[in-house]
């Protein structure tokens, strides 16, 4: 079964097009890319997916059409959002734990722990949210994402405010859950690094898919071509 179908996907705030017409297929176990300019509607095309807003035109998440089931689709859908958003009262012991409890985690404490651990967040754990820094905030909304194994989490931006450590740890990271069939879906602007992890991409511009690129295709030049630049262009 693909992971994620979307036909003729539209999506209007007022008199803004956010997506114009998007159809795009995940399949299971793939590790997917989005690329697109700013404005293209790469985190409207996520929010309607995963039952944050609504749109028109047809949409399976595991499934699960997301704008008759959001609950269903948040449940079983790890979200890291571009803006970190960690409740900034609660430590991350507490944040880990609220969401294990949320998503029916049976070895709640455990798993907490677990994760703490893995993501380096032992220092900070009695600490408040709000006190972190923007990394470590990061971290932690990655481990929220992940935490409950979801069979899909998406991922808006999920590079920002990693040092260039944590963005080679995530990296393994991620690649390690598509390798246990968690299946990926990635925005981001860093090229380089997706080049590195995904097979497939999609670039988005003005609310539809321009171009898809394969595993092994020039994706910095495909994408510049997709959205009407020649990269020669852009030499000095
Ligand atoms: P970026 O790479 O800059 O994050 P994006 O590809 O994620 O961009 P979106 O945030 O999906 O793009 O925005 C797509 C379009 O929809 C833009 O024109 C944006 O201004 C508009 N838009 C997004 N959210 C809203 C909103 N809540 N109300 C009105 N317009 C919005």
């Amino acid at each position: 079964m693909s992971a994620i179908v979307v036909k003729n996907l539209v999506k209007e705030y007022g008199s803004v097009r956010a997506l114009n017409g998007i159809s795009l297929t995940v399949e299971e176990g793939e590790f997917f890319c989005l690329l697109g300019p700013n404005g293209a509607g790469k985190t409207t095309f996520i929010k309607v997916i995963t039952g944050q807003t609504r749109g028109r035109g047809h949409v399976r998440v595991l499934g699960v059409d997301p704008m008759r089931d959001p609950v269903e689709v948040r449940r079983r859908t790890g979200i890291v959002p571009e803006t970190e958003s960690v409740p900034t009262y609660l430590t991350p012991w507490e944040y880990l734990y609220l969401v294990c409890r949320i998503r029916g985690v049976e070895d709640a404490e455990d798993r907490v722990e677990r994760y703490i651990r893995e993501f380096d967040l032992r220092e900070y754990e009695d600490r408040l949210c709000k006190e972190l820094s923007k990394g470590t905030r990061q971290r932690l909304m990655i481990a929220a994402a992940f935490i409950h194994d979801p069979p899909l989490v998406v991922l808006d931006e999920p590079f920002i405010n990693l040092d260039p450590l944590y963005q080679r740890k995530f990296s393994r990271y991620f690649l390690k859950k598509v390798d246990e069939g968690t299946t990926l879906l990635m925005c981001t602007h860093i090229i380089e690094i997706a080049q590195k992890l995904c097979r497939r991409f999609a670039v988005i511009y003005r609310g539809q898919v321009r171009a898809m690129i394969e595993d092994g295709e020039d994706v910095e030049s495909a994408f510049l071509r997709a959205v009407g630049y020649d990269a020669e262009d852009l030499s000095d």
